[in-house]
């Protein structure tokens, strides 16, 4: 039995501070209650087969088996993407070379951050501003079950480096954080409970107020949000695209960052979205480093396209427009969806409970656990490294496409 440091791959805040014990292959954190961490770790491998067509198989038989559909697949589409840096430029390049198209589990809501994005512009926020120099803190609708610990770690965290004592944290939504509720009488909170709908004339009636130099706000709650805005140096917003009303939530979203925008013309305002579950963030930014293209890009024709309708996984299994399906989780057992006329491969943990419902099943290791790996922290300016912690011999993404890419030049000499 040992005691390791361990940062934790399981969601975009990678928490660095983790005290983990392992006792043959069995890992137990030692000083974090995060649900997703003690579930993850709960998880016993109890066997890894690969398997095609329903029979248990060989690995090497798989990977074959699968470099022939790609060779013989006229669309193929990579979905889910749940890996890391390296599985990700592995995907790439087959994607690139055999006119593939990338698509990933959550581009539904990151799409929409893109689009506002692309129209408004932004103000980027660090998790180490947040966390150091925030005075104010606007929390849109964010609750902790994407990124548990956030709460904890940086908003309401014991120690800074400029220890700040004074900081106004607003959270403004429908759905309260556990942290909140269960911290209520330790910390200094302000809750303004809102719907989506309404939450979208909230924040447009504080543009309109801060806007407008004749008109003061009426609503009693605007008008000291705005008082306490003026008063803020090192401003923070958090939103989370996911969490508000699918009709609404990309007029919110560009409402947010044009609100940042008005904000800072008489202090300083910056914003962070807590979309990136699923480590997105991160196949998005190799994408883009590689490629100049963000997700839900094809390269069909020799050369990337981007289309954020075009290229959504469900349109294109919806209307079978791809005749090969390869999903990627190397994190979780999210479900995939399977549509029965095209080929279906999931390339996964090997407790998918999928696993026997797809043509071709072939069992990978976790980034962190099982391989030396690099993951993106939400809020993109650190790359973290994460080490092996598990000897269980279950290969990498990397490892299994590059084999996969072999397996199919091999074919074709
Ligand atoms: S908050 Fe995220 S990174 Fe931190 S321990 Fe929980 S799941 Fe892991």
């Amino acid at each position: 039995m040992k005691n390791l440091n361990f940062t934790c791959p399981f969601c975009s805040l990678l928490c660095d501070d983790i005290q983990l014990e392992v006792k043959e292959n069995t890992l137990k954190p030692l000083n974090s209650k995060c649900s997703i961490l003690i579930n993850s770790l709960k998880k016993k491998i109890n066997e890894q087969f690969s398997i095609i067509n329903g029979k248990k198989k060989n690995i090497s038989q798989a990977i074959n088996e699968l470099s022939f559909l790609i060779k013989k697949s006229k669309s193929t589409l990579f979905a889910g993407m749940g890996t890391d840096i390296k599985g990700t430029r592995a995907a790439l390049d087959i994607i690139d070379k055999y006119k593939c198209i990338i698509d990933h589990f959550s581009s539904d809501t990151y799409v929409k951050n893109l689009k506002s994005m692309q129209e408004t512009g932004g103000f980027f926020l660090t998790l180490s501003e947040l966390k150091n120099r925030s005075d104010t803190i606007i929390i849109f609708q964010t609750s902790d079950d994407v990124l548990p610990r956030l709460f904890e770690k940086y908003i309401f965290s014991k120690d800074t480096i400029n220890n700040l004592k004074k900081r106004k944290v607003v959270f403004i939504g429908s759905k309260v954080p556990q942290f909140l509720y269960k911290n209520k009488k330790l910390i200094n909170v302000e809750i303004i409970k809102l719907d989506s709908i309404n939450l979208l004339n909230f924040i447009s009636s504080i543009r309109k107020s801060i806007n407008s130099k004749d008109s003061e706000a009426k609503d009693k709650k605007i008008f000291n949000l705005i008082e306490l805005l003026k008063k803020t140096k090192y401003g923070s917003i958090l939103w989370s695209i996911s969490e508000l009303q699918g009709d609404v939530s990309d007029l919110i979203v560009n409402e947010i960052n044009l609100l940042i925008q008005d904000l800072n013309k008489f202090t300083r305002f910056s914003g962070l979205s807590l979309s990136g579950s699923d480590h997105i963030l991160t196949v998005n930014e190799v994408l883009l480093w590689q490629t100049g293209f963000p997700i839900r890009t094809s390269f069909a024709n020799g050369f990337p396209i981007h289309d954020i309708e075009q290229f959504s996984t469900k349109k294109l299994l919806d209307n079978k427009e791809v005749d090969l399906a390869i999903w990627i989780n190397s994190f979780n057992e999210k479900k995939i969806i399977i549509n029965k006329k095209i080929k279906n491969v999931l390339i996964g943990i090997p407790n998918h409970p999928q696993k026997n419902d797809v043509d071709i099943f072939i069992p990978v290791g976790t980034p962190g656990l099982d391989h030396n790996s690099h993951l993106l922290r939400v809020d993109k300016v650190v790359t973290m490294p994460l080490k092996k912690v598990r000897n269980i011999s279950l290969q990498s993404v990397e490892q299994v496409l590059n084999k996969v890419k072999k397996g199919i030049v091999n074919s074709d000499n």
